[in-house]
């Protein structure tokens, strides 16, 4: 959420930070603004709205060799000019990624000598705090900021009278920056900079960076230097942009079959699954007497799909949890009990504080993550990276399939830790793995199958997704996808639930899609499904290739590529992405970037 971009060196600032905002847009897109230090001092522009109002409005403003721009998510005050961020206080100009949890705190005392905000966001408190503390040592106020701040924050700061110099901090949110012979640049994250190189780092927690036309330095709190470690992004820009499709999230549906054969690959050694990433937890894995996967949204969904498979192959209890009440509910969790964490970003903000957490208990815990170099990837004891490449559009599509491969992966890892699988099952599932890619692309060949059902029903006001077994976690995440890009009221269940209380919502014309994938269940569902179309509800059956569905027992029909089972996840994924996308456009909404919504959810 929100995106931060600083230059300093000696090219002109301004378009480096127009650019840069462009491409942090799908991290929030409430209003945006850059501060440019001019020989007069610093100009701020600021807009409400998207980054396209903002070049417009700054097409008349002054140009430098320094600056930062930011692209709001709010969390503090409205959508307004005054809260749009560059906030300036004095000499100190800041924009800022997170929440200052004790601003009330601090702005209390900030009033009590004469210092009042003008703005309703917590991020122009810490302005204001820098500002209190500067006496001409920068680093000193902004370090004495820090400390006295709590919350979660990446900040980077201006000092008007210290035109050569950029400094940033961070705690809990991100940044990463880069320096070339050009100059040294700051951004939330490495799509921003990829014009500029591939050799970046993230400046370690609470390190204070001091960036200069000549490079970028780090000191901790103690004044030491501290060395970055040096990562390299291995995707240029192009990756990050359209290619011709109207939308990202399009592009990103389209790019699965790709995603998921990078992912699965190169894991599969002499015919079987193996994950040489997980050995620093292995015996761990293999002793477990339970095991949790905590995450958040879509990643979550993964998590329950997992649980499906888990147990079923493993005979392991599995927990699936929601970060945020994980991180609350001071779960059972010890050296006995693996916590698997899942996230697109490895940034996400209430997963960080889970995986804090469950390293606090001492359980062994393992990231399923495809931003390299992200905090969850460095702080857990073992990383499964997903090769997805960049994901911006904000509803997640191809991060969640190789997140369901790359779970699929560790329970099969798992089987041959624990002996639950023999050497022929294990070649099995390898083998049917690598048809996913393949299966994938059989259900984006039926898009326009899937967009004339869109076509029927967008206009709905209600829909309902049922399933059984693995289904269930499936309707769950198709749901999710209506309600953000379609703002549709949706609901997910167990197909076997609806008549302990839903089926009164049944209306006629309110559709449900039956979701039948899984061989054993699949009558029982396509019962529940006659059972909603009894009452007037027009249903849609999303059924496995050649399994057999009585015709007039439903409004229209949808079928999945495959066998069913555990590999239908991955077509019926690629069926319900289409879906909601379709039923979003047919809306006329905005796919890429819903409203309310943000990428990389870096706040609690
Ligand atoms: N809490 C700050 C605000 O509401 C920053 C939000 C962001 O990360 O975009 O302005």
């Amino acid at each position: 959420m929100c995106g931060i971009i600083g230059y300093i060196g000696t090219k002109l600032v301004k378009d480096i930070l127009l650019d840069g905002l462009t491409r942090l847009e799908y991290r929030g897109y409430d209003s945006a603004g850059i501060a440019v230090l001019t020989p007069s001092g610093v100009e701020i522009t600021r807009t409400v709205g998207k980054v396209s109002a903002l070049k417009e409005a700054a097409t008349q403003a002054a140009d430098g060799h320094a600056g930062i721009g930011h692209t709001r998510w709010a969390t503090h005050g409205g959508v307004t000019v005054p809260n749009a961020h560059p906030h300036r206080c004095g000499r100190v100009t800041l924009v800022h990624n997170g929440i200052i949890e004790n601003f009330a705190l601090l702005r209390e005392r900030l009033a009590r000598s004469g210092r009042f905000p003008l703005s309703e966001t917590d991020t122009e408190i810490a302005a204001m705090l820098i500002d209190s503390l500067y006496d001409g040592d920068p680093a000193g106020a902004i370090l004495g900021a820090a400390r006295m701040i709590e919350g979660a924050f990446a900040l980077v700061v201006l000092f008007e009278d210290r035109p050569e110099r950029l400094y940033a901090i961070r705690r809990g949110s991100p940044l990463v920056a880069l320096s070339n012979e050009d100059g040294a640049y700051v951004a939330s994250d490495v799509t921003a900079l990829l014009d500029h190189g591939r050799d970046y780092f993230v400046p370690p927690e609470d390190v204070l960076l001091v960036a200069r036309r000549e490079g970028i330095q780090l000191t901790d709190q103690a004044g030491n230097a501290v060395r970055p470690q040096m990562l390299r992004a291995d995707w240029d820009y192009t990756a990050a942009q359209k290619a011709g499709y109207p939308h990202y999230m399009l592009k990103e549906i389209f790019e699965q079959p790709q995603a998921l054969t990078r992912t699965i690959l190169p894991r599969v050694r002499e015919g079987i699954i193996q994950l040489e990433e997980t050995a620093p937890v292995d015996d761990a894995l293999k002793g477990a007497r339970q095991l949790f996967i905590v995450a958040c949204g879509t990643a979550m969904h993964a998590g329950l799909a997992a649980k499906t498979l888990m147990e079923n192959m493993l005979r392991l209890p599995v927990e699936v949890d929601i970060a945020s009440e994980f991180r609350y509910r001071d779960p059972i969790a010890d050296a006995g009990t693996p916590v698997v964490l899942v996230s697109q970003s490895g940034e996400t903000a209430d997963t960080v504080a889970a995986l804090r957490l469950a390293r606090l208990k001492g359980a062994p815990v393992v990231a399923v993550v495809n931003v390299k170099g992200s905090t969850i990837a460095r702080e857990s004891d073992a990383v499964i990276y997903t090769h997805a490449g960049p994901e911006i559009a904000v509803a997640s599509t191809k991060a969640f399939t190789v997140q369901l491969a790359a779970l699929y992966m560790l329970t099969l890892h798992m089987a041959r830790l624990r002996g639950a699988l023999d050497q022929d099952r294990l070649r099995e599932h390898a083998q049917a793995l690598l048809t996913a890619p393949q299966l994938i692309q059989e259900a984006l060949d039926r898009e326009s199958q899937v967009r004339e059902v869109a076509d029927a029903v967008h206009r709905a006001t209600d829909m309902f997704y049922i399933g059984r077994g693995l289904d269930v976690a499936m309707a769950q995440e198709g749901s999710l996808k209506l309600k953000e890009i379609c703002y549709l009221h949706s609901e997910a269940y167990g197909a076997g639930e609806l008549k302990h209380g839903t089926i009164s919502l049944i209306e006629p014309g309110v559709p449900t899609f039956a979701l039948a994938t899984q061989r054993e269940v699949y009558p029982k569902t396509l019962s529940n499904m006659r059972e909603v179309r009894a009452r007037g509800g027009t249903v849609i059956p999303i059924v496995t290739d050649g399994w057999e569905v009585e015709p007039g027992s439903y409004d229209y029909l949808l079928r999945v590529p495959g066998e069913g089972g555990v590999l239908a996840v991955f077509p019926l994924a690629a069926i319900l992405q289409l879906l909601a996308y379709h039923c979003a456009v047919y809306r006329g909404l905005p796919v890429d970037q819903p409203r309310n919504l943000a990428k990389s959810v870096t706040v609690e």
